[in-house]
Order: C-alpha cells, then sequence, then structure tokens
C-alpha cells in the first residue's frame, strides 16, 4: 500500500492526475481528490463526488497516511504536543503553539536524527528513517483535525534535519503550498538547519521565500564542536560565509537560533564574541534557554545570564529575542516525548 498524500495535484511522474488517468478517469478528478486530502479527509468515502468505482480503486492500492495520535500532552498555554505514529509503527512529534500572530506547527522531518547534537533528544537513539513528503502533510493534517484548529505557520523545527531530507522536504513545501490544497504561503514557513552547508545553497535557489533558522549554539568552532558533531564537517567560518551568501541572495534575513547551556556557551565574553561576527548584518537571533533533557547533563542558563547575553547582543545593535517557553509544563524539548514512551 501506497501513501495518497505523497503525490501532488500535477501530471507527471507520481502525480495524482496521472494516477487518475491510469485508472481510466479524467483528469479533474486529480484536482478534487488533491482537495480532498488537503480538508483533512482520513478515508476515501469521504471523497463524496467521486465515483464510487473510483473510490473503490484507489482503496485498492492507496492510503492515506495521516499519523495516528498515541499520546498527547496539553499544556494550559494552548500547546498541545502530540505523538504521532506511521502505520509502519515510526513514531515521531508535533508541537501545536498559539501565538498572536497566529497558530503554528513544529514538525518533524524524519523519525530520529544522526546529527548527534549532544543536547538534544531527538538524537539519542540515531535516525530510523527519514519521513516523506506526504507524511510530513500528513502530521499537519492530522494535528489539524486533532486539534480543530486552523494553522497558519509551519514550522520545520521537531525531529530530524530538514536538510539531510532536503528531497522530501522540498517535496512537502511544493505539497503545502499548492494553490488546489492546503495553499499555505511559502513566507509562513521556516526551516531550521543544524547548517548542511551546500544544502543551505540550494535552499537559496529553490525557496526564496520560505524562512531559514540556523542552529549555531556557539561563538566559535570550538565550543560548537564540543556540542554539535556538524561542526566538524563545516567550519563557523565557510557557515558565516553561506549564510552571509543566502542573505545577499534572497534578501532575506536569517535567524540564528541559540540554545544557552549553562556554563557552555553563555558567558559575556561569549556573548561579545558572537556579537563581534554577527554586527552589522541582516540577522535576527532567538536565544532559547537550554530545555534539560533526561539523561543529558547540562543545566539550563539562569536567567540572569540570558538577560546579560541578550544585553551585550543589543548593545551592539543586534536584533535578539528570547523564546517565549511555550509548554514548559509539558516535554516541549524536541525529541523527549518520544523518548519517554519507549
Ligand atoms: N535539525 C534542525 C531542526 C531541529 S531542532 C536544527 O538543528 O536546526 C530545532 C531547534 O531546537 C534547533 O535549534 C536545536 O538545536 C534546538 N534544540 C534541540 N534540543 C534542544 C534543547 N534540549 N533545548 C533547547 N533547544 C534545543
Amino acid at each position: 500500500m501506497k501513501n495518497i498524500l505523497d503525490l501532488g495535484p500535477g501530471g507527471g511522474t507520481g502525480g495524482l492526475e496521472e494516477l487518475v488517468s491510469e485508472l481510466g478517469e479524467k483528469k479533474f478528478r486529480a484536482g478534487q481528490i488533491f482537495g480532498w486530502l488537503a480538508k483533512g479527509v482520513t478515508s476515501f468515502d469521504e471523497m463524496s463526488n467521486l465515483p464510487a468505482a473510483l473510490r473503490a480503486k484507489l482503496r485498492e492500492e492507496w492510503y492515506i497516511g495521516q499519523p495516528s495520535v498515541v499520546s498527547e500532552q496539553r499544556s494550559a498555554d494552548g500547546t498541545v504536543k502530540c505523538l504521532f505514529e506511521f502505520a509502519d509503527g515510526a513514531r515521531v512529534e508535533s508541537v501545536f503553539m498559539k501565538y498572536s500572530y497566529g497558530n503554528s506547527i513544529c514538525i518533524s522531518s524524519q523519525v530520529g536524527c544522526r546529527m548527534g547534537c549532544s543536547f538534544c533528544a531527538s538524537t539519542i537513539e540515531g535516525k530510523e528513517r527519514d519521513l516523506t513528503a506526504g507524511e510530513m502533510l500528513g502530521e499537519v493534517l492530522a494535528m489539524r483535525n486533532h486539534t480543530g484548529e486552523s494553522i497558519n505557520h509551519v514550522v520545520i523545527m521537531g525531529m530530524g534535519e530538514p536538510f539531510d531530507n532536503y528531497e522530501e522536504v522540498s517535496g512537502f513545501l511544493r505539497l503545502i503550498n499548492s494553490p488546489k490544497g492546503v495553499n499555505l504561503s511559502l513566507r509562513n514557513i521556516t526551516v531550521s538547519t543544524c547548517g548542511i552547508i551546500p544544502v543551505i545553497g540550494r535552499f537559496a535557489e529553490d525557496f526564496p521565500q520560505v524562512n531559514l533558522a540556523v542552529s549555531l549554539h556557539a561563538p566559535n568552532d570550538e565550543i560548537r564542536r564540543r556540542t554539535m558533531p556538524v561542526a566538524k564537517a563545516y567550519a563557523y567560518d565557510e557557515l558565516m560565509r553561506a549564510c552571509r551568501e543566502y542573505t545577499e541572495k534572497t534578501h532575506r534575513r536569517i535567524s540564528f537560533e541559540y540554545a544557552l547551556i549553562n556554563g557552555v556557551n553563555d558567558s559575556r565574553i561569549n556573548a561579545e564574541e558572537l556579537s563581534g561576527r554577527l554586527k552589522g548584518w541582516l540577522t535576527h537571533v532567538n536565544l532559547i534557554p537550554l530545555n534539560e533533557v533526561d539523561g543529558r547533563d547540562y543545566r539550563t542558563a539562569t536567567g540572569e545570564s540570558v538577560r546579560a547575553f541578550k544585553k551585550v547582543l543589543e548593545d551592539n545593535g543586534i536584533a535578539v529575542t528570547v523564546r517565549r517557553t511555550l509548554g514548559s509544563d509539558i516535554d516541549a524539548a524536541c525529541g523527549q516525548l518520544r523518548q519517554r514512551k519507549r
């Protein structure tokens, strides 16, 4: 059986138009099916304007691959975190969050992760497999069905490294942006990478409207390599160069994520060095007090050091925010819920 959410509306290899032609139906049926899928239906029988014979043919080989909800946690602030399970038993997390500017969902791009960042729960057991484009779309649709809320923003900041699964992530961006489907503006989507340089260049070409966030977490190579193995493959200076090229090409502001870890990267000297790196260019720094993860020794930065760090950046004219810790009363850090349910 194959997941029909993986198919785009158009013709060409693997599209819905090609499928309906193979099944002896008119092309316009493809648009109808794509529209129903985007509405969030979970069975072909709900596609009431399709001939019964076509629905039966679809059922023979295809299924609608929305994941099921294995468990959920709801926070007093409206955050809903779901542990989703796909047909093969693979589990990922997604988080629904309410902001003043709209509702946002944070989705996973892989089952587990192989990047090995030492503060992150998603990577503890490595990567199990990639998610497909349709499975990522399935996360959004299943969360929308589960919460009954609209979704205005998508961030690919859950489990996994999106640039380690770029083909499928690109496919997802095209699916969710498609006017006949969910029709979400690319400007309302953010992709977060740990800094896989060659893909940053491709992404700038392919999706200049999508927002890019880069997980920096350190002011220099030495500290970055301590927590992020990817920093051994791509030097800090090269990452900075790739980010500058990105902003020059797209005229978009990059967002740098910086998880503040007590005694590792949160000193005044670290803040000054980071400021020296970023001064004078189009960036935004998102400070995230570390979410402590079971079985990892790191401690979160104190409120005092978070404030001091922020002030140094501000004094250097760098746009900086401290991420609102939504869902801090639940296991909001990436991969934590999945770990607990093993
Ligand atoms: N692989 C992508 C996206 C996944 S995680 C990336 O690295 O950007 C989204 C963000 O959460 C990343 O910045 C990641 O470094 C950060 N993160 C992971 N574990 C965390 C933790 N325990 N506390 C705070 N931030 C964490």
